[in-house]
């Protein structure tokens, strides 16, 4: 006999007794009481319990990791490592655990797809994998119910582990999210381009959630506030409002247009194939943006600083009037100008190989385009920048 079950035993003759994943132990005036979903029993023993509980050794273990491994574990990290496994997540909004079961049903119904005890450990034997940004979470289970943890790189999910560097301290995690694939640093820890070649093989639960946490910073917390309707989202207008001198210049941007130019910003910045995020701010708190938020797995709250950084940018450049030039270009020449700004705004001019000549954004055909159309000064067309003198 596990010790898991002198625990379970212990638990259910004292006070409320157990209930976790359709695992109900009791003491009442008849002796203890079982339930699981698939039988109830009743009058029992201290030794029939024992008995009747290694009949269903799944919910026992379950119940002993839930409760006494991980025990008094944030409710943040218990949320997350049982989402993980596809557990229920207690997200509703009274963690008291009052015994009201008015909760437990709005708990169910957020949670409507959860899988029973026996199904989470078949799979668990397995391995199941959750994605978070571009990290890959895996949850196997041993015979005592154990979890571990294994968190990898979401596209190596078929990478031999013994190809990938193993890391076994969460703040390990910190150097490896510092620089992206090219050796170029990331200012944004969301950014969709976080390197691969590691794993970390062997996780506990807490270090699991902080290795997490030191890839995505408040990932967890903000999650975790969003599933309790507690998420505290500041829109662009009072984030923009909070930075000195920003107000002023940007208010030009708000000039008879709506909120195009933030439409932009997001557009370029927030976009799923940036940032990792699911941008929950808006323009304010009447007027959302008319560009998709993303599919990401946890929220951004406010608009964050390399965000507010570009748009002071483009705060200066927005603030120039439009000229008319005149250039001459033949059709190709202006779809190759396009396919150049295509391929740099999707961070494509890596893979366009020198021999690639039919895209635009080649080398060759981008150094051709030079050679015919830019004088010595580098003008376009030979087309001075400054504005052209008025009649
Ligand atoms: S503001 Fe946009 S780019 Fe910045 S973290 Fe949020 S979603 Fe990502």
């Amino acid at each position: 006999m596990g010790h898991h079950l002198d625990a379970l035993v212990d638990a259910a003759a004292t006070g409320d007794g157990v209930s976790l994943d359709g695992l109900t132990a009791v003491h009442d005036d008849a002796g203890f009481r079982l339930e699981t979903p698939d039988a109830t029993l009743s009058g029992l023993t201290e030794g029939g319990l024992r008995e009747a509980l290694a009949d269903c050794d799944d919910y026992a273990t379950n119940w002993y990791f839930w409760s006494e491994v991980l025990g008094e574990s944030g409710p943040q990290r218990r949320a997350f490592l049982r989402w993980v496994e596809g557990a229920r997540v207690d997200a509703g909004g009274d963690d008291d655990g009052d015994g009201d079961g008015g909760d437990n049903d709005a708990d169910a119904d957020a949670d409507a797809d959860a899988a029973s005890v026996p199904e989470r450990y078949d799979a668990l034997r397995d391995g199941v994998s959750r994605e978070w940004g571009q990290l890959l979470v895996t949850a196997t289970v041993d015979d005592h119910g154990e979890r571990s943890y294994e968190l990898r790189h979401a596209d190596e999910v078929d990478a031999d582990r013994d190809e990938l560097d193993a890391y076994h301290e969460p703040l390990a995690a910190r150097q490896l999210a510092t620089y992206d694939e090219k050796g170029r640093y990331r200012p944004l820890k969301s950014g969709n381009n976080l390197a691969g070649g590691w794993v970390f093989p062997d996780l506990g639960g807490r270090d699991l959630v902080e290795t997490v946490e030191t890839f995505y910073p408040a990932s967890v917390p903000n999650w975790y506030r969003e599933r309790r309707g507690e998420l505290d989202v500041t829109h662009w207008e009072d984030a923009i409002g909070r930075q000195t001198g920003m107000y002023s210049v940007v208010k030009t941007w708000n000039r008879g247009d709506g909120h195009e130019h933030v439409d932009w910003v997001a557009e370029a910045c927030c976009d799923d194939s940036q940032c990792v995020k699911r941008r929950e701010w808006q323009y304010d708190d009447d007027a959302d943006l008319d560009v998709d938020g993303g599919d990401g797995a946890f929220p951004c709250r406010e608009p964050c600083s390399v965000v507010i950084a570009a748009s002071r940018k483009w705060t200066r450049l927005e603030g120039e009037d439009t000229q008319t030039y005149e250039f001459e270009l033949t059709p190709s020449e202006k779809e190759q100008v396009e396919a150049i700004v295509d391929a740099v705004a999707d961070d494509r001019t890596d893979d366009i190989r020198e021999a690639d000549v039919y895209e635009g954004a080649n080398r060759y055909r981008a150094r051709f385009l030079r050679a015919k159309l830019f004088d010595d000064e580098g003008n376009l067309g030979g087309v001075p920048t400054d504005a052209p003198d008025d009649e």
